[in-house]
């Protein structure tokens, strides 16, 4: 994917604020936070969105999930976080690069949506 945004800040020539890496995903912070801490964790490998995931894909999107815990105590949110995962035109995806959202601080983050 040569012109994606994530994949080009995997590949490093995107500059990010990148907070951890392995061989399977990568995090940063997310350039507009909307909490005090805000990280983005993507699979290095392309991936569009959960509405395009395989079955090979799956111990990647575990080890996505499995490492965010370590990375909010690490970074400002020890007593919890919240994942957010957009998928699509409904979830408001704006990268189409699959992404979790990591995001916490010390206060709680508040309702998970807005009521309708
Ligand atoms: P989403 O709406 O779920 O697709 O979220 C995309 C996120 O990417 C937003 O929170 C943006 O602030 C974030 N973002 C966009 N460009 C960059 C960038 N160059 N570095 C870090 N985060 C970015
Ligand atoms: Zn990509």
């Amino acid at each position: 994917m040569e012109d994606c945004l994530f994949c080009r800040i995997v590949r490093g020539e995107i500059p990010s604020r990148k907070v951890y890496e392995d061989d399977e995903v990568f995090a940063f912070h997310d350039i507009h936070p909307q909490r005090p801490l805000h990280l983005l964790v993507v699979p290095k490998r392309h991936i569009a969105s959960l509405a395009t995931v395989t079955a090979a894909d799956e111990p990647t999107l575990g080890r996505l999930l499995a490492v965010a815990h370590q990375l909010a105590a690490e970074n400002g949110s020890p007593d919890g976080f919240r994942v957010i995962i957009n998928t699509g035109y409904v979830g408001g995806q704006e990268v189409g690069h699959l992404h979790a959202h990591v995001v916490g601080g010390n206060d709680p983050v508040g309702p998970m949506l807005k009521r309708i």
